[in-house]
């Protein structure tokens, strides 16, 4: 029988997080699992509300309380069973959704200020888990038909509609340029949040359901969009948001100054030893590093950079604290990791100095008044410059979607922030079907860069369209 105080009598427990010292000279995952009667525990904390907010916040309305109940009861393999059902990468949405803007932020809980259910960590308990100890998703009665689908892209959108569509009895087929699946699991996000074999097992999870990956392939370089539409009954494209945002300022393109992907790229290339021959290492060991911008992808370049062993990382971005766009619970781990941060700074030019370092000329701001967006304006205050000499500058300001180059002889339509449109935002159709109706689209690529977790959605979602679109 469960205490209905247990929230009073046991503290929020997310899993211990690893030392500072420790963690910031390993590339590793700084949360560690939570143990089988903790987990249980602090399912247990829950307060099984009638109108479950955190269920709602969650962009793919995992049945929260429902598994956290099971997993009190250590019936786990049910849990897994049903958060599967909402989620196609629960372990690892469990590791890397910013929970305390999600389902964590709306826990029952935190209104009595006794802290949040530990939500993410009991999802990634869940999967992990239930994996280790045998249970596969069950396929049992997936009947198979004689439909196929060209998914466009590993990552998190198209793994998640690849999931929806085998289950379906629907063949998927993706495709991605890179070598490995994941899209931004693997090739982005790095490995203290997400360690790469957790992408790697969820790849023979998805393979042993009857998706098939092919890899080192770039659609509109080594096989046309039309062959694909010739070869599948449709085709889904979650190609993701790659077009870099540039700061507009003089020296942006100076020696030393480094675009933040291809950076973090490099370094996950060299921990799995994957770095193409003739790819030089990037390495920041013993350098003076200012990293621009205050998202995940600033964070992620600090935290990198750390790991590398700069002897000083500053972090600079045009509003305060309060404003970032990044999770509070990354610039705490950064700033335990050592990364110094200046907040409403505005770099205004770079330029580069005899002997190679470089003078950062940043700006004081001030929050003005709201953007389109609802975002207040960073202004610049006249006369506030001061300037900051580093060796290297990472620039993190962000990333757009744009077309890929079939887009207009496929009559497929993109907004003006380079999104594609597909149903809800174009005339009537099947979800998330663009213009041209054999194509569907979805996560970063029709939304803008934005989570792991609203992607999953996403690809879901074009997955049923899929499947409507196939009972016409
Ligand atoms: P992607 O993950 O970008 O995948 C797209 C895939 O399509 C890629 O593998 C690409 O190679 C492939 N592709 C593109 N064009 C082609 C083509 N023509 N042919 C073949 N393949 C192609 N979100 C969070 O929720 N939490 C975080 O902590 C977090 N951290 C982040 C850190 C970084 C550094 C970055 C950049 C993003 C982060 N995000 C985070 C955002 C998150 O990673 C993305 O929102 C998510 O991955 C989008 O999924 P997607 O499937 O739409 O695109
Ligand atoms: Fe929370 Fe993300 Fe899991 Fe939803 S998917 S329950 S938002 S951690």
């Amino acid at each position: 029988m469960s205490d209905v105080f247990q929230f009073m009598k046991l503290s929020r427990n997310p899993g211990d997080k690893v030392e500072a010292s420790v963690r910031k000279i390993e590339f590793k995952e700084i949360y560690q699992p939570l143990h089988v009667v903790d987990a249980a525990d602090q399912a247990g904390r829950c307060l099984s509300c009638g109108n479950p907010y955190c269920e709602w916040e969650c962009p793919v309305h995992n049945y929260i309380p429902n598994w956290l109940k099971l997993v009190e009861e250590g019936r786990l393999f049910e849990a897994a069973e049903l958060s599967h059902q909402t989620n196609s990468l629960p372990e690892i949405c469990g590791r890397v959704c910013p929970q305390d803007r999600l389902c964590e932020g709306a826990c029952t809980l935190n209104q009595g200020g006794f802290g949040a259910v530990s939500i993410g960590s009991i999802e990634k308990y869940i999967t992990d888990e239930a994996f280790k100890a045998g249970w596969r998703p069950d396929m049992s009665r997936v009947v198979w038909t004689d439909k196929t689908v060209a998914v466009i892209g590993a990552g998190p959108a198209g793994l998640a509609c690849a999931d929806v569509l085998a289950r379906n009895g629907v063949k998927p087929v993706v495709y991605d340029r890179y070598e490995e699946i994941g899209g931004l699991l693997t090739f982005g996000i790095p490995e203290f949040k997400l360690e790469k074999d957790v992408v790697r097992r969820r790849r023979e999870i998805l393979e042993g359901m009857g998706v098939r990956f092919v890899l080192n392939t770039e659609v509109g370089k080594d096989i046309s969009i039309d062959k694909l539409l010739k070869q599948h009954d449709a085709v889904f494209m979650g190609m993701g948001a790659y077009q870099y945002m540039k700061g507009g300022f003089q020296g942006e393109d100076s020696p030393g100054v480094l675009e933040a992907l291809p950076y973090l790229i490099n370094n996950v290339r060299q921990n799995l030893g994957t770095l193409p021959k003739g790819e030089a290492p990037l390495s920041m060991r013993g350098k003076r590093v200012m990293v621009l911008g205050g998202g995940d992808t600033a964070m992620d370049c600090n935290r990198t950079a750390i790991r590398q062993g700069a002897k000083r990382v500053i972090c600079a971005y045009r509003r305060d604290e309060a404003n970032m766009p990044g999770s509070k619970r990354e610039v705490a781990n950064a700033r335990e990791e050592g990364v110094e941060f200046l907040w409403n700074r505005q770099p205004i030019a770079i330029e580069p100095m005899i002997g190679g370092t470089l003078a950062v000329k940043l700006a004081e701001t001030r929050l003005g008044a709201p953007d389109a967006k609802g975002r207040r304006k960073a202004e610049v205050i006249p006369g506030s410059e001061e300037v900051v000499e580093c060796d290297h500058v990472l620039i993190a300001f962000g990333f757009q979607a744009s077309a890929a180059p079939w887009f207009s002889s496929q009559g497929i339509e993109v907004d003006g922030s380079g999104r594609t449109m597909v149903s809800s935002r174009v005339a009537k159709g099947f979800k998330y079907q663009t213009a041209n109706p054999k194509i569907f689209a979805g996560g970063d690529m029709v939304r803008g860069a934005d989570l792991v977790v609203r992607a999953v959605f996403e690809g879901r979602e074009a997955a049923e369209g899929i499947l409507a679109s196939f009972e016409k």
